[in-house]
């Protein structure tokens, strides 16, 4: 087969050898700005975000907003284009906070998840105004109730509740997924008990629940059958302790195409269907329609980005395989060492070329396990042919370490320019925080 008839996104193309992304030539931006290289799709982030915020509030109701969830891409520049496109963001820790910061994000539409935050971490988002907590447990509850009181703040919050639902089977099961360390169960009698707890303290303002079912999922159902038990929850607590919730967050999770046999989704359409269900479900159990948030990370980046390495070695070993060592690896894309992730590989600069050299991409780490894919089909390559490795933009740069002392790679976003997002980290860098003994 020929390369060209393989273009997993319709922001690739080719022109001459080489691969175009965003309608770039990634192997000029290679050069431009050296590799490992993350690039990035401006208008398509934009665009996506803007396909969430307009469903949503179509399909769901105005105050309806998406949640962009940060930890799948941070940087400055991030908040940034989510705060020009309107929309609302999840941050995870305060180092995401503090970033959403200096882009001037507006604090009061961001919300802080994690299921272990500490003090110091509650004092700093009360003290930057955060809009709200999402609560995983009784400690973080008492704690940012006391820490609110010093502050003389009634602060709002959402619960994290596990609602027992497998979205790879669709089923609610009464273990597995119960047994997380997020959030609090309803089975268990414990989301009751806690909402109840929160609506006696003082300095908290519940106002809605939370649950995030999984990831990479590709079906609507998972997203229906947890929004009915969330719904029915609601109205559980309604009933009994005479509270309504006025938001149901359902979380992230939308798929996105990384292989050929990944299927596309249309956002908007599953958030139509998911919406159609929803009021359904609302109407025949007479159950208050909540403002309803979602939380996509990976579905807005991860297709607008793509690495581009440069060969560094070609190894053959007679009877066994071949090996193209790149020059990033783990440090950079931790996803195949870490959970198996498919990717699609191309080599960016032989684009006509027939794809029949059967290989696995090595990274230049310093683990045997340090790999971006094993048996991919790409044309017969050499030292300083450049590698694309599509679909890297959600959890990539932003799992990147410093592994081997290897400095993590520049982002630049391609928007009507080509512009810097994140420099290059230099050696320098790498050591900056060392102190000589
Ligand atoms: C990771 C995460 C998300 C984003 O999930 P995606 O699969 O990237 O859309 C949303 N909400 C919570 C609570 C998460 O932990």
């Amino acid at each position: 087969m020929n390369c060209t008839e393989n273009l997993l996104h319709e922001n690739l193309g080719i022109c001459g050898d080489n691969l175009t992304f965003a309608g770039y030539d990634t192997v000029e931006l290679a050069k431009k700005y050296g590799t490992p290289l993350m690039l990035l799709d401006e208008n398509k982030i934009r665009n996506t975000m803007r396909t969430y915020k307009n469903a949503m509030q179509r399909y769901f109701g105005e105050k309806a907003r998406p949640l962009y969830a940060s930890k799948a891409l941070s940087f400055v520049g991030m908040y940034q284009i989510a705060m020009e496109e309107g929309i609302n963001t999840d941050i995870v820790s305060i180092g995401e906070l503090y970033t959403a910061i200096k882009a001037g994000f507006p604090l009061e539409n961001a919300f802080f998840h994690g299921n272990c935050k500490t003090d110091n971490d509650i004092s700093y988002a009360i003290e930057n105004k955060i809009g709200f907590f999402i609560v995983d447990t009784y400690d973080e509850l008492y704690a940012i109730n006391k820490i609110a009181g010093e502050y003389g703040v009634k602060q709002k919050i959402l619960f994290r509740i596990t609602p027992g639902i497998d979205p790879h089977t669709h089923e609610a099961i009464s273990t597995g997924k119960v047994d997380s360390k997020f959030g609090t169960a309803i089975e268990t009698g414990q989301a009751y008990e806690i909402t109840k707890t929160a609506l006696s303290l003082e300095n908290i303002d519940l106002r809605g629940f939370h649950c995030h079912i999984g990831s990479q999922i590709f079906e609507i159902e998972p997203f229906c059958d947890a929004a009915d038990i969330m719904i029915s929850f609601i109205g559980e607590i309604r009933e009994r302790l005479g509270y309504t919730a006025e938001y149901l967050n359902l979380g992230g999770g939308f798929g996105v195409r990384y292989v050929e046999s990944d299927p596309c989704i249309d956002y908007s359409e599953n958030i139509r269907r998911i919406s159609e269900h929803i009021r359904e479900y609302c109407e025949n159990n007479d159950l208050p329609y909540p403002i309803i948030l979602m939380e996509p990370g990976r579905s807005i980046v991860a297709d607008s980005g793509l690495t581009v390495y440069t060969v560094g070695s070609v190894k053959e070993i007679t009877g066994y395989k071949n090996y193209v060592a790149i020059d990033g690896g783990m440090s950079d894309n931790p996803r195949y060492a870490l959970y198996g992730s498919q990717y699609t590989v191309l080599c960016a600069n032989k684009m006509r070329e027939k794809c029949d050299y059967v290989c696995t991409i090595a990274g230049r780490l310093c683990e045997s396990g340090d790999l971006i894919q094993e048996n991919v089909k790409i044309p017969k390559v050499q030292r300083g042919d450049n590698i694309a490795v599509l679909v890297t933009g959600a959890y990539n740069y932003s799992m990147a370490s410093n592994y081997n002392r290897v400095a993590r790679p520049a982002v630049v976003l391609l928007g009507e320019t080509d512009r810097l997002a994140v420099r290059r980290e230099s050696i320098e860098d790498v050591s900056r925080l060392d102190i000589l003994l």
